[in-house]
């Protein structure tokens, strides 16, 4: 379950959308967002073909754009897809991470940006996986669900196959091998 804990680790920085400023927590909520800071925001990405608002000022080393907000002197650094929702949408409900759903990070088109929870983040994350660790395809036929997580078939029967052959050695062979 490497990807699962991979996928805790992103949703943790996701969580709470202040950003480390030298080394400090940034305060809990952002200034006023007003006009200045709009007209300001839209000058900071580019339209792509596939109709992607990619963003053209700082980018942390997760994928994720940044903004700034607040005296210049002393601004501080917000998620720029975060910001986007809040100023083309509304407020982002407690606690829910935005999802995007063109799978671009640093895309602050707020129509590729969808609030959900911390669940449903994970979920959509493991959909994108489509093959188990060792290779094997999660098709159907393939693939059973325990828990709200996906196993691979062939994986599960090869390690039978191992325990069986374990046994039968351990029978023949005595403990030698
Ligand atoms: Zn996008
Ligand atoms: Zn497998």
């Amino acid at each position: 379950m490497v990807e699962h804990s991979r996928g805790l680790a992103l949703n943790q920085v996701e969580v709470d959308w202040r950003v480390t400023v030298n080394g400090t927590r940034t305060r809990p909520s952002h200034p006023p967002i007003d006009e200045r800071v709009i007209a300001r925001f839209s000058t900071k990405y580019r339209v792509d073909e596939s109709g992607c608002w990619l963003w053209s000022a700082a980018i942390k080393e997760n994928g994720y754009g940044t903004f700034g907000i607040g005296p210049a002197v002393a601004s501080f650094q917000y998620y720029a897809h975060r910001v986007s929702y809040e100023i083309n949408i509304g407020p982002i409900p407690d606690g829910l991470q935005i999802d995007h759903l063109c799978r671009v990070r640093s895309c602050v088109n707020p129509a590729h940006l969808e609030p959900v929870t911390n669940a449903e983040n994970n979920q959509r994350r493991t959909a994108l996986i489509t093959h188990c660790p060792r290779g094997h395809e999660y098709t159907d036929a393939n693939t059973y669900v325990w828990r709200g997580a996906r196993f691979c078939r062939e994986c599960s029967r090869l390690k039978e196959q191992r325990a069986r052959d374990r046994v039968g050695h351990a029978t023949l062979a005595g403990a030698s091998v």
